[in-house]
């Protein structure tokens, strides 16, 4: 009940979550108790764990930040659900989100924007800003989340807390509800690297219902912890520090660089050079890919549907009208017009092929370095609604983090400073693709 009572005081503020579910949480945590009475103990028995709204949880009300999946009760677990109730978690409530993961400050919540603990006039970032600030507040002690452009490492950033995408396809994608699929994955946010190293120890298992789950086996994420930075080679793009960059969040991370190299590491320039084309190559594919997944939300299935209607036609049209948000309904009519014909050559096609320009850069970069690192975003978080009227200049601040979902790697943000007004910088740290171990021993000698 500590956590749950925690929620309960914060929620009137923060807002992090969307449902809280005090007796559902409470028999999983008297069945937790019974099995440590017996002796019975799993890695997180009894441990609550916040769950981003839009993993599927059963007998839980799954809404992905959206109107249009309001009244949605799941019938089954998502693969990252039942792996946490196999190592005996508790589900603690689900937290508050983008509608459909669209977005980077939480503003676009058909639940209400979530406040940054920080500084409540601030947004905790987003997508999965309920998540980041639930770990920040310390009314959940550890969340999953989802990164398709940015949503793990970004509101990491903003809330000062650690977070981590794994490879695109480590963690199953199963009962996830979908947004763009080759770019989703699921990761997790927590206080330190040492419990970002447990969670993924548990999200991460292979599962045929995911095609693009891959049979990789597991690194012992937890006991490589202590492996130290001696040697490590750090590459630091030099499209990562420029004029796009605020000096109040380049001085933290060149500070944190500088403390790596007091440790053993040492730094190495890497380029690049396709980085500048990642967000407008994002923003084309990530709406295509979204388009087709929202196809299914037509009000006949499942979600909200409109009361009043002439034929089925109108069903699909009201239903959605009613049910979509603004941002939602931007990206589904850009990603219908860069697929229809006359235009996918154009827009959809040519954007594939500069995606695997982006992500051969990084296989360039990893020959001279271990990992690469830089700002997770080029601001600390802003205030409350500036930038809502400016959906592109929104866009533009995923400059840092898109181009990893790009190429499929693994990135971390953890808390490495603060920057303007008190607010926290995070410092990425990006892998080689599968170096989740190494990644988090990097930021554990950190911390
Ligand atoms: N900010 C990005 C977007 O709006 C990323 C979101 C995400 O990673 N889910 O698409």
């Amino acid at each position: 009940t500590h956590f749950l009572d925690r929620i309960e005081r914060a929620q009137p503020v923060l807002n992090a979550f969307i449902t809280v579910d005090r007796e559902k949480s409470l028999v999983q945590a008297r069945a937790a108790d019974a099995r440590i009475a017996k002796g019975d103990v799993a890695p997180l028995t009894g441990i609550p764990v916040a769950h981003k709204d839009l993993f599927c949880a059963k007998g839980w009300r799954t809404t992905s930040g959206s109107k249009i999946l309001s009244n949605f009760v799941s019938p089954y677990d998502a693969h990252v659900i039942e792996q946490f109730d196999r190592a005996g978690a508790v589900i603690l409530g689900k937290a508050n989100m983008d509608e459909f993961a669209m977005g980077s400050s939480c503003e676009n919540s058909a639940y209400g924007c979530v406040r940054n603990p920080w500084d409540t006039n601030a947004v905790p970032g987003g997508s999965s800003g309920g998540s980041a600030a639930a770990v920040a507040a310390r009314i959940a002690p550890a969340a999953t989340a989802t990164d398709t452009g940015g949503s793990i490492r970004q509101p990491a950033s903003f809330t000062g807390v650690s977070g981590l995408r794994p490879t695109y396809g480590r963690v199953s994608r199963f009962g996830m509800v979908a947004f763009a699929s080759s770019l989703d994955q699921a990761g997790c946010i927590a206080k330190s690297a040492e419990d970002l190293a447990m969670l993924l120890d548990v999200m991460a298992s292979y599962d045929p219902r995911d095609s693009t789950c891959l049979d990789h086996p597991k690194d012992d994420y937890v006991g490589g912890l202590a492996r130290g930075v001696k040697g490590l080679r750090i590459g630091l793009p030099k499209e990562y520090f420029t004029k796009d960059v605020a000096r109040d969040v380049t001085d933290p991370i060149l500070a944190a660089v500088e403390e790596y190299k007091k440790l053993g590491a040492t730094v190495v320039d890497v380029s690049l050079p396709n980085q500048g084309l990642s967000v407008p190559v994002y923003y084309v594919l990530a709406p295509a890919e979204a388009s087709s997944n929202l196809s299914r939300f037509d009000g006949v299935r499942y979600g909200h549907r409109a009361e009043k209607y002439t034929d089925l036609m109108d069903l699909y049209k009201k239903s959605r009208a009613e049910g979509f948000g603004p941002e939602v309904k931007r990206r589904i009519m850009i990603g219908t017009y860069v697929l229809s014909h006359g235009y996918y050559d154009a827009y959809y096609l040519q954007a594939q092929k500069i995606r695997r320009l982006i992500a051969r850069d990084f296989t360039e970069a990893f020959a001279k370095c271990d990992v690469i690192m830089g700002p997770a975003a080029p601001t600390v978080a802003y205030d409350i609604g500036s930038k809502v009227t400016d959906p592109v200049q929104m866009y533009l601040d995923d400059l840092y983090t898109i181009p990893i979902n790009l190429a499929g790697l693994p990135g971390m943000s953890i808390p490495c400073g603060f920057g303007n007004k008190g607010r926290p910088v995070g410092l990425q740290i990006v892998g080689n693709y599968f170096d989740e171990a190494r990644m988090l021993a990097v930021a554990h000698a950190f911390q």
